[in-house]
C-alpha cells in the first residue's frame, strides 16, 4: 500500500504539464529539481492584482488591473515595430504593445468589440497609457483567476508569474491526501495543523507570511523533525559502544591536591560529569559551555590526565598557535612531576621533529599531543587515541570535527569547549540532543570588569589613565579590529596604532598580530607574560583564549564593529587576576541604536549566557554571522528563535518514536527534507 502516493511529489519536475526541457531547465538552475522543491517553495510576497482601474486611474510603473474594449487592432507590416491593440474603457483609451508575437494568436485573445480583461504593468510613452507584453489578458468568463491576490515566487530568468503559477497551481490542485505522520491530537495539542492543510493554506493564502501562523509552524517543525531524526541516527553512530576502558582517576586527584586554588562548582560538577563518560562504555561527545575566565581548560586537563593514567593517548586542539602553545605550557607545568610526554605539533613545526613527532605517536611514546588543526592531518596516526578534546570548537569547522573523532576509531571520546554560549535550540540544530556540561560560577577572586565607552576624539583622556595604570605595573591589552577583510588593513591598523602608541611609551609597547612568524609572536608573547612590555597592540589573535593574569586593561577600538559575544570575548582577556580591571570600549562618531543597546548591555551585565541571548535578539537569528561561521546549519523555515517551542518540541517528539523511525511515514518526512540545506549526512 503506497500510503503517500510517494511517486507524484518526488517525481522529477518535467512530469508537469507544460513544463517542456526549456521550462525545466530553468528551474533546475534554481534547484527546483522534484515536484516536492515547488511544495517547499514558498511565495514570498504577493502581486495584487485584485482592483479593476479605470483608464483614468492608473498608476504609471505600478501593476494595475484593467476591463476594457478591444477597438482596433493593429499590425504593421515594417520589420521590428511592435504590434498595437488599442483597447478602451468609459474613461479613455490605452495601447497594448506586443514585440514578437503571433497575429493569429493575438486575435484569438483581443477578440474585436468584446470586453476583456488585462494585468500588466503600466507606462506612459508619448502622452498616452501602455501596456507592453501584459502578464494576463483573459475574457469575462475566466475574470476570476487574474482578479485576485497572487502569490509571488522567487522566479528564474525565463519563467513567468503566469508560467510558475500554472506549475505551482498544478502541485497544489493534484496533491495527494497525505497519511500525516503526526497524530491529531498532537497536531491540535501543539498548535500546528495538518499536513495537507498546511501546504494549502502556504501556497493560497498570507500565512506564508507569519512565522508563527498554523500553517508555518507546522512545516518548521517538520524542518526541525526531519534534522533532528537525520541527527539521532548519526548521534547513535557516535555513541557506538567502545572497549571497555580501565578507568582511573588517582592522578587528577593527586593534581588537584597540589593546584594554588579550589575547583569551583561548576568544574567541579563537570569533570564528574566527563569522568563517567570516560568510564562508561558509550563513547562521550560532550561539550563543556563556560564563559570567559571560569576555568575550563583546567577541567579538560584534569580529565586528559585520567585518560593518560588509563594507557590512552589524548589529543588537544586549540584554534590558534598563540592559545594552543600556552595550553602545552600549562600543561608541561601541570604535569612536570607526572611520568607524561607531551609534544607540540602546528603547521609550523620544522620537518625533522614533525617526523619524530608522528613516530612517536605511532609507536605510543606520547601521551598528549597539544597542537592546532594541524594535527589532524591524515597522515598522523595514533597508537590508541582515547581522548581528543577541542577548544573553543566554534572555530573549527563541521568537516574538522568530523575528522577528528574519526582519528581515535571507535574507541575516542570526544570533548568539545567552547566560551560561546550558543543557546540551546541552536546547539541542538547543529548537533542534536548532544551532552551539555555547563560552568555557571567563576572563580571567586575574580571582579567584574569595570566597562566604560568613549568616542575615539576623546582618545587624549586614555593617555594619563594608561600612565597611571603601568606606574602600578598593569598590563594594558590594545585591540585593533578586523576592519576590513583583507589581511593587509587589519595589519595596518594596528600597526599605525602600535607606532602611535610607541611613541607616547617608549620601549613598553609591542605588537602582534596574524602574520607574524611563530617565533616572533612566542617573544613577544612572553615580553608580555614576562612583563618587558606593558602594552600590547594587537587584531583580534588575542580574542581567543590566552590567559594574561597580569592584563588589567583592555582598550577595544571600532568597539561598534564587534558583536555583543565577541566584545565579551574580549573583556574577558583581562580580570584575570584579582585586582580591578578595566574595560575601555572605543567607537567612531554616531552610534547606531543598536550599537548603544549592546554598549548598554556589556557595560550592565557580565554574564556570558545572558550576553549571548541579548544579542539574539538584538540581531535576529539570521544575521548572527559568528554562528553562521561556525557551520551551524540554516533552516529554511525553522528559526531558533521565533520557534524555540518547537525545537523543544521536536527534541521530546524525535526521543519519543526513536523506536519507529525506520518507518515509511518517517521515511517520507526525510525524503522531503533532503534538500533543505540542512541535512548532511556526511558531516557530524
Ligand atoms: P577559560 O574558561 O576562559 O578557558 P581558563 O581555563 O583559561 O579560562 O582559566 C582562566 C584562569 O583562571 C587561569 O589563569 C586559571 O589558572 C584560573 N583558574 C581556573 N580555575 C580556577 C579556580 N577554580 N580558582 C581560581 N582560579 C582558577
Ligand atoms: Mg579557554
Amino acid at each position: 500500500m503506497d500510503l503517500f502516493k510517494k511517486d507524484f511529489i518526488f517525481q522529477d519536475i518535467g512530469k508537469l504539464n507544460g513544463i517542456g526541457n526549456k521550462f525545466s531547465k530553468y528551474l533546475k538552475s534554481k534547484r527546483i529539481e522534484k515536484i516536492k522543491d515547488i511544495v517547499l517553495n514558498l511565495p514570498y510576497s504577493e502581486t495584487d492584482r485584485s482592483k479593476i482601474s479605470k483608464l483614468n486611474e492608473l498608476e504609471i510603473g505600478k501593476i494595475n488591473t484593467i476591463k476594457v474594449l478591444v477597438k482596433k487592432l493593429n499590425f504593421p507590416r515594417i520589420r521590428n515595430l511592435p504590434n498595437k491593440i488599442i483597447c478602451q474603457d468609459e474613461t479613455g483609451q490605452i495601447e497594448i504593445i506586443y514585440f514578437n508575437s503571433r497575429e493569429g494568436y493575438l486575435r484569438k485573445i483581443f477578440p474585436l468589440n468584446n470586453w476583456i480583461i488585462i494585468s500588466g504593468k503600466i507606462n506612459f510613452f508619448r502622452n498616452k497609457y501602455q501596456i507592453t507584453n501584459p502578464d494576463y489578458v483573459t475574457n469575462l468568463d475566466n475574470q476570476d483567476y487574474v482578479i485576485r491576490n497572487i502569490p509571488k515566487y522567487k522566479l528564474t530568468k525565463g519563467v513567468t508569474e503566469k508560467k510558475y503559477r500554472s506549475f505551482s497551481e498544478q502541485v497544489i490542485k493534484n496533491m495527494p491526501q497525505i497519511n500525516d505522520w503526526l497524530d491529531k491530537n498532537f497536531i491540535e495539542s501543539n498548535k500546528l495543523l495538518n499536513w495537507n492543510e498546511a501546504i494549502y493554506k502556504l501556497h493560497t493564502s498570507d500565512e506564508y507570511k507569519n512565522k508563527s501562523s498554523l500553517s508555518f509552524r507546522r512545516l518548521a517543525f517538520d524542518e526541525i523533525c526531519a534534522n533532528f531524526i537525520t541527527l539521532s541516527e548519526l548521534r547513535i553512530k557516535i555513541k557506538k559502544r567502545k572497549k571497555v576502558k580501565i578507568f582511573h582517576q588517582n592522578i587528577s586527584n593527586k593534581i588537584l591536591k597540589i593546584l594554588p586554588f579550589k575547583l569551583t562548582d561548576g568544574q567541579q560538577r563537570t569533570l564528574e560529569e566527563i569522568n563517567l563518560d570516560l568510564n562508561s562504555n558509550n563513547r562521550m561527545f560532550r561539550i563543556m559551555q563556560g564563559d570567559v575566565g571560569s576555568g575550563k581548560t583546567i577541567v579538560s586537563l584534569l580529565a586528559i590526565a585520567n585518560v593518560i593514567e588509563s594507557g590512552y593517548q589524548c589529543a588537544f586542539m586549540g584554534p590558534t598557535e598563540i592559545l594552543a602553545y600556552q595550553h602545552y605550557n600549562l600543561a608541561k607545568n601541570i604535569f612536570k612531576k607526572l611520568d607524561i610526554k607531551i609534544e607540540f605539533l602546528t603547521g609550523k613545526t620544522d620537518r625533522k621533529k614533525k617526523n619524530e613527532i608522528l613516530k612517536n605517536l605511532l609507536k605510543g611514546d606520547i601521551d598528549l599531543i597539544i597542537g592546532t588543526h594541524s594535527l589532524f592531518q591524515k597522515k598522523i596516526n595514533f597508537k590508541n587515541l582515547g581522548f581528543v578534546v577541542i577548544d573553543e570548537q566554534h572555530k573549527f569547522g563541521v568537516q574538522q570535527r568530523a575528522d577528528l573523532a574519526e582519528k581515535g576509531g571507535t574507541n575516542c571520546d570526544v570533548l568539545l569547549m567552547s566560551a560561546t554560549p550558543i543557546p540551546r535550540t541552536m546547539m541542538m540544530s547543529m548537533y542534536g540532543d548532544m551532552d551539555i556540561s555547563k560552568i555557571k560560577d567563576k572563580p571567586l577572586s575574580r571582579k567584574k570588569v569595570l566597562t566604560l565607552s568613549k568616542p575615539e576624539k576623546k582618545i587624549n583622556e586614555i593617555w594619563n589613565f594608561l600612565k597611571n595604570e603601568i606606574k602600578k605595573k598593569n598590563q594594558i591589552f590594545w585591540v585593533c579590529p578586523l576592519i576590513d577583510k583583507s589581511k593587509f588593513l587589519d595589519y595596518s591598523s594596528a600597526k599605525s596604532k602600535y607606532e602611535l602608541i610607541n611613541k607616547r611609551f617608549p620601549n613598553l609597547v609591542g605588537l602582534i598580530h596574524g602574520s607574524l612568524e611563530k617565533k616572533e609572536k612566542e617573544k613577544i608573547l612572553n615580553d608580555f607574560l614576562n612583563k618587558k612590555i606593558s602594552i600590547l597592540v594587537s587584531t583580534t589573535v588575542i580574542e581567543v583564549g590566552i590567559d594574561f593574569p597580569n592584563a588589567n586593561v583592555i582598550i577595544i577600538e571600532n568597539s561598534n564593529k564587534f558583536g555583543l559575544a565577541q566584545l565579551h570575548q574580549l573583556r574577558g582577556r583581562v580580570g584575570r587576576g584579582n585586582k580591578q580591571a578595566t574595560c575601555i570600549l572605543l567607537f567612531k562618531e554616531s552610534l547606531s541604536k543598536n550599537a548603544v543597546k549592546r554598549i548598554k548591555i556589556l557595560k550592565s551585565s557580565d554574564d556570558g549566557f545572558l550576553i549571548a541571548e541579548e544579542d539574539l535578539k538584538l540581531r535576529g537569528f539570521g544575521d548572527l554571522v559568528g554562528y553562521q561561521q561556525s557551520g551551524l546549519k540554516s533552516f529554511k523555515f525553522a528559526d531558533p528563535v521565533i520557534h524555540e517551542d518547537l525545537f523543544e518540541l521536536a527534541e521530546k517528539y524525535v526521543f519519543d518514536i526513536n523506536e519507529k523511525i525506520n518507518q515509511q511515514k518517517y521515511e517520507f518526512l526525510l525524503k522531503l527534507f533532503d534538500k533543505a540545506g540542512i541535512i548532511n549526512t556526511k558531516k557530524i
